[in-house]
């Protein structure tokens, strides 16, 4: 936990360095101004790991949530939740960020957004959503051909790869080692 990203950088930190999975809730979060609670979840723990603080990420949801509906429902209905996320109610536990293999296993159903993309997206949408990326032919390819042999997170690596242009030394196993080897890379 870096400690050192603040709302001005998480659109260039989410454009940049967020693996699929947490690029594509983010995405679904700025577009629509709602995520549900599992989507909340994934989203809200992985941001709190990259080192958002509790002040900050309370601002990012309410700003976003805002946009449709009022701040006093926000407050009412999901302030809780984000104050749960850092341990600051309820038991007081301060909850870690999902690991791949927690993500991997979640159950997905319809109209959900959370989960690995690798695993829980059909073969069509992953390889439409890569293309809509920017990725080569021979990129996409090759991830979904992994992906589709249910080698999700070997899928999540060479993704990484083909963004950076570089090999990834280690295997990929959790969306924050994801981020933060991600930005070693632009260094
Ligand atoms: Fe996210 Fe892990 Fe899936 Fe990569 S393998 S998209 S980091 S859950």
């Amino acid at each position: 936990n870096s400690g050192k990203v603040g709302l001005t950088s998480l659109d260039m930190y989410a454009r940049d360095h967020f693996p699929l999975c947490m690029k594509y809730v983010y995405g679904i979060l700025k577009s629509t101004h709602h995520l549900k609670h599992d989507c909340r979840l994934q989203l809200g723990l992985f941001l709190k790991g990259i080192g958002l603080t509790y002040e900050d990420s309370m601002t990012f949801w309410k700003n976003e949530f805002t946009k449709k509906i009022d701040s006093g429902k926000f407050d009412k209905e999901y302030a809780y939740n984000i104050k749960h996320m850092y341990g600051l109610v309820g038991q007081r536990t301060s909850y870690s960020a999902y690991s791949c293999i927690r993500i991997i296993s979640c159950n997905v159903g319809v109209g959900d957004h959370h989960g690995c993309p690798y695993k829980h997206w059909d073969s069509v949408v992953l390889r439409s959503k890569l293309n809509e990326l920017g990725m080569t032919t021979e990129a996409v390819q090759d991830i979904v051909d992994a992906a589709s042999k249910g080698h999700y997170q070997i899928a999540c690596c060479k993704y990484f790869e083909y963004v950076h242009g570089q090999q990834n030394k280690v295997a990929i196993n959790h969306p924050n080692q994801y981020f933060e080897e991600s930005l070693e890379c632009s260094k």
